[in-house]
Parts: C-alpha cells; sequence; structure tokens
C-alpha cells in the first residue's frame, strides 16, 4: 500500500522537534549536530532569535495581501540585493525552482523582444536546477528525466569543464547559459574563477546571456554574498534561494535591467512569492548575513573546518580521498561509499548530505562556532572509525 506521504524520499530514520543554533533535537532529546544545515538553507541556524523575532513581529501584523498591492517588506529587500549584487533588479519566489522557471522564461522573453529566434539554453551535466519542467530539462540526467517527458524543449547539455564542447555550443542561437558556479548535487565542484571569466567572454562573444543558478552556493556560503564574486565576473541573470530564508521558504531571480528588459507587467507572477512574512525574515538574513565582518568569519571558520577535514583525510586514507569546495561549502570526496559515511555519522549524531560523484556535503549554519567546527570533525573521524 503507498505510504501517506508520497514515497519519493528514502528518508533517514530520524524525525526532528527542535533546533536551536547547529543542534537539531529527536523527541527523545538526542542532540545532532547539524552539518547539513537543511542542505545549505539554514544559515543562520536553527531557531536564531533574529529570525524568529522579525517572523512572529510579522506574523503579529500581517501575513498575506497579494502581489496586486505593494509590500514594504519587499521593497526593502529587493533594495538590499539590488545594493549588494550586480543586479538592478530583484523578482521574489518561494523556491529555487521556481527561481529557475522564470530565470529561463526570461532569458528567452529577452530575445523574443529583440525579435530574433533564440532560446536555447545551454546547461551542463552535473548540474542541479530543481525537479520542475525546466528544471529537469535544464539538468538533463536520466534520474531526473526519465519518464517525464516530453520534456521542455530548447536545452542543450555541454559536459561538465568541456571547453571545446561549450565552444562548439555556443552559436547565435543560444539564449542563455545556465550554470552553478560551484555545483552542489553534483558533487560540491567548484567551477574554477578563470573558466568563469572565459565563460563570461564566451558569452558576450555571441551575445547569450550568462545565468548563474547561486541557490546552494550563494548568501554568504563560500564568504562572498554570492559564489561568483570570487571571480570578478557578474552575470546577467541569477537563481537565489536557500540561505536567503534562513529556513523559510524565499527564493529570488535577480538581474540587470537590461536582460529583464521583456518581463513587463503581466508576463510573470506568484501568489505567495515575495509575501510579508517571507520578507519579514529575508530582510532579517540579510542584515547579518551581508556584513563585511560576517563573510569575513564566514572565511576564517572554512579554513579552520577545511583544516580538520584535512586532517581527517590523512588519517583516514581508506575511507576519505581529498576535501574540495569553498568556504563553508564544502566535500568530502570518499574511498568508502558516501552513503555509509553518513550514515556511520547520524550514528555518531552527525548530520551531513551525500552528493554525487561520492561525496559528502558538509555545508554548517554560517554562524557555526569554532568548538562546534572541533566537535564536528571528532564526530566525524569516530564515523571513519566505524567503518
Ligand atoms: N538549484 C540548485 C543549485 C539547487 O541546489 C537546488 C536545490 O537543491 C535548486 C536549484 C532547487 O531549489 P528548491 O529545492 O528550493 O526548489
Amino acid at each position: 500500500m503507498i505510504p501517506s506521504i508520497l514515497p519519493t524520499y528514502n528518508r533517514a530514520p530520524m524525525s526532528f522537534v527542535a533546533g536551536e543554533g547547529a543542534w537539531l533535537i529527536e523527541e527523545d532529546g538526542r542532540r545532532y549536530l547539524d552539518f547539513g544545515a537543511g542542505i545549505a538553507v539554514n544559515v543562520l541556524g536553527h531557531a536564531n532569535p533574529a529570525l524568529v523575532d522579525a517572523l512572529t513581529e510579522q506574523a503579529g501584523k500581517l501575513w498575506h495581501t497579494s502581489n496586486l498591492y505593494g509590500i514594504p517588506g519587499q521593497q526593502e529587500l529587493a533594495d538590499r540585493l539590488v545594493d549588494a549584487t550586480f543586479a538592478d533588479t530583484a523578482f521574489f519566489t518561494n523556491s529555487g525552482t521556481e527561481a529557475c522557471e522564470l530565470a529561463v522564461k526570461m532569458a528567452r522573453k529577452y530575445w523574443y523582444e529583440k525579435g530574433e529566434d533564440r532560446s536555447e539554453i545551454i546547461a551542463f551535466t552535473g548540474s542541479f536546477h530543481g525537479r520542475s519542467s525546466a528544471g529537469i530539462a535544464a539538468a538533463g540526467s536520466d534520474k531526473m528525466t526519465l519518464g517525464f517527458g516530453p520534456l521542455l524543449p530548447g536545452f542543450t547539455h555541454v559536459a561538465f569543464a568541456d571547453h571545446e564542447a561549450l565552444a562548439a555550443a555556443l552559436s547565435d542561437k543560444t539564449a542563455a547559459v545556465m550554470i552553478e558556479p560551484i555545483q552542489g548535487e553534483g558533487g560540491i565542484i567548484p567551477v574554477p574563477d578563470q573558466c568563469l571569466k572565459g565563460l563570461r567572454d564566451a558569452c558576450d562573444e555571441v551575445g547569450a546571456l550568462l545565468i548563474f543558478d547561486e541557490v546552494q552556493c550563494g548568501v554568504g556560503r563560500t564568504g562572498k554574498l554570492f559564489a561568483h564574486e570570487w571571480s570578478g565576473i557578474t552575470p546577467d541573470i541569477m537563481m537565489v534561494a536557500k540561505g536567503i530564508g534562513g529556513g523559510f521558504p524565499l527564493g529570488a531571480v535577480l538581474a540587470t535591467e537590461a536582460a529583464a528588459v521583456g518581463m513587463t507587467a503581466g508576463s510573470h507572477g506568484t501568489t505567495y512569492g515575495g509575501n510579508p512574512l517571507a520578507m519579514a525574515v529575508g530582510n532579517a538574513v540579510m542584515k547579518i548575513v551581508a556584513t563585511d565582518d560576517f563573510l569575513t568569519e564566514v572565511s576564517r571558520k572554512a579554513g579552520a573546518l577545511r583544516q580538520g577535514l584535512e586532517g581527517l583525510v590523512a588519517s583516514h586514507p581508506d575511507v576519505f580521498e581529498s576535501v574540495r569546495g569553498t568556504g563553508l561549502m564544502l566535500g568530502l570526496k570518499c574511498r568508502a561509499l558516501n552513503a555509509d559515511v553518513v550514515k556511520a555519522g547520524y550514528d555518531a549524531l552527525l548530520l551531513t548530505v551525500p552528493a554525487a560523484d561520492n561525496v559528502v556535503r558538509i555545508l554548517p549554519p554560517l554562524n557555526i562556532s569554532d568548538e562546534e567546527i572541533s566537535e564536528a570533525v571528532r564526530r566525524l573521524d569516530q564515523a571513519a572509525v566505524s567503518l
């Protein structure tokens, strides 16, 4: 008999009833150190007082109106994001997947407005952009698309890091190139800065728009507000979600004025996106994360965590192969089965997240303490010993 929850997830045997900072607590009081942060979502930990205050204060005033009316918190968050990034404009969604949908629509509408027949989107193998029609068409892997055809047409896939294939695929039919500056689900694979620069140049040569998917790597995770800032280049359109809501469903598409030219009144919409509750939390997250002091601390802590993980690779060469990633978006490439490492972590009361390429993702809250970093490394060591 089918379970009453549609069985699309193989769930771990834990369920949590409370959270405190980097800790998740089961009904029986068992406390897990959360180095998955809801897959890069809880950037300020669980039950962060500033976020709880922002949400509860707004909850007592106004939950939902509609995008038919002005939403003051939306204006505030859009201004914050525009001030802090390459973007001139923002649209708020409830998720990364919805951000993907709009990014694709925006890119295609851009060319429609120019009167050019350009609808092709180039994306990369191993990528993940969400589970909607556009998201699975963009990622392109059998794992996501099998049985869901006919797929949204117009997506071309290029092998990750294959510069020649990319050059061959780019043409005057390319509407946009979509890429994660650091592949998350694909196994924490950063695109080197010089490759992002090369990609920007290659797009400019044929006039294609460049879309960054910073749903997982954005919002302070790498020690910059957005990961692409390390490379010195900017996209035309960017997808944001996860961390921006700190655990409240919130996403956004940021864009330059030029790229957004086709998105006029009536061209897109959402009932819930940008609602007052999400905006209260989003503004509270940005107030904390989008500061030099906070981002500098992320980089410092990332150094400590990376050092600890490198130590584990050295002391357990049969379990771990290498450490990769940027900032607090780290991956342990495993020699043992990554699922077994994650499971052994559960037994040591440590939460991590598996990814493709036999990688274990280490994605703690960004305000993790030094002691919690040491404790996580100790628990991972315990997990490795048990394998
Ligand atoms: N893009 C990337 C890079 C992601 O990691 C994810 C989610 O894991 C998504 C898009 C989809 O976001 P959501 O699950 O919020 O729809």
